[in-house]
């Protein structure tokens, strides 16, 4: 392999731009190392991957060949903390025995898995209580978590368990920051090993649930909350969305930044709020793989630096960029439709 300085040829990235960590959903369909050229190639600083199928509860056996290269290129690139984004199926705060012994084993099966990825983070959506109530949910997810973290010894992984707040849809929960301290307050119940749980706000669902980032005041309010009851310290991933979806309405509809309802305001509150400087955020917005990544990275720095006015989105797929290493035509992507993301 050839040790040519990958660094060099890449275009200004968001590293040095930021005063913070922006990373990358991208799929790892064509590989994971080609998945880390691309985040540098479009200007991340970081990535977030999912290990096998997103909507599926079946994970590899084997681990991917190419992990000790992927894990240097990512070192290589300079990049921030790694996260899985664990598949959507998880449910940590449902009644259904089947659905959630497969969601503790499957979390247990990334938390084991992520040393050898490098990962940081196990992402999980915190999931719904089908209608059997708040508390109710609220007391089998610390369960959950707790009998998680008991199945993997802290020695086997040092990646944190990262509860995602909700859109407040389907009676998921996580909604409010009120329901981030419910959860939180009863793992410390139960001992929770609490340094091995992280939490993360996606910037779409806290719009579908109501929060207007706009207003800096009720912003303030929603960290200052966060911070007074968890810690902000615990707040250690930031997902990075517009949404389609109107204000409150519950849903979950990502948008490309300042193509959607949060709006350019909102976000740039967001991604330059002082306090949030520590957290690692990560763009999960549509159709990646078509070059939008490319574009919501320079969008993101744009807000960043304080300049709301961005131009209209393109009709189109912007196109993908340039591949870092070589300088033949891009491979086309895998005929794969985008996921959507909940
Ligand atoms: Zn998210
Ligand atoms: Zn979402």
């Amino acid at each position: 392999m050839a040790a040519k300085s990958r660094k060099s040829s890449a275009p200004p990235s968001a590293a040095g731009r930021l005063d913070r960590m922006l990373g990358a959903h991208l799929a790892v369909g064509p590989g994971l190392v080609k998945a880390a050229d691309r985040a540098a190639a479009v200007g991340a600083m970081g990535l977030q991957i999912f290990t096998g199928n997103p909507t599926g509860w079946a994970r590899r056996a084997e681990l991917p060949k190419e992990l000790p290269e992927f894990r240097a290129r990512m070192k290589e690139h300079g990049f921030g903390p790694l996260a899985v984004h664990a598949a959507y199926l998880a449910n940590l705060a449902g009644p259904r025995p089947e659905v959630r012994e497969k969601s503790i084993a499957m979390l247990q099966h990334e938390l084991r898995v992520a040393p050898a990825y490098g990962a940081s983070f196990i992402n999980v959506h915190i999931g719904s209580h089908l209608g059997t109530g708040i508390e109710a949910g609220v007391k089998r997810v610390a369960e959950a978590v707790d009998q998680i973290l008991d199945g993997v010894p802290a020695t086997a992984s040092d990646a944190l368990l990262v509860l995602e707040n909700s859109a407040g849809g389907g009676n998921g929960i996580g909604e409010s920051i009120d329901e981030l301290i419910a959860i939180h307050e009863a793992m410390g119940k139960r001992r929770v090993d609490m340094s091995r749980v992280g939490y993360c706000l996606d910037s779409a669902h806290l719009w579908g649930a109501g929060v207007e980032m706009s207003d800096l005041d009720e912003l303030n309010r929603v960290i200052e909350e966060f911070d007074r009851k968890i810690g902000l310290e615990k707040l250690v991933m930031i997902h990075y969305n517009d949404s389609k979806a109107a204000h409150g309405s519950k849903l979950d509809r990502h948008q490309h930044i300042g193509g959607g309802e949060v709006g350019a305001r909102g976000l740039a509150a967001l991604i330059s709020h002082p306090k949030l400087a520590h957290a690692a955020y990560y763009l999960e917005t549509p159709g990646m793989e078509e070059g939008w990544d490319k574009l919501n990275v320079e969008r993101t720095i744009q807000l960043a630096q304080g300049n709301l006015k961005l131009k209209p989105l393109p009709a189109e797929a912007p196109g993908l960029p340039k591949p870092v290493k070589k300088a033949a035509k891009a491979p086309k992507p895998a005929a794969k439709k985008s996921v959507k993301r909940r």
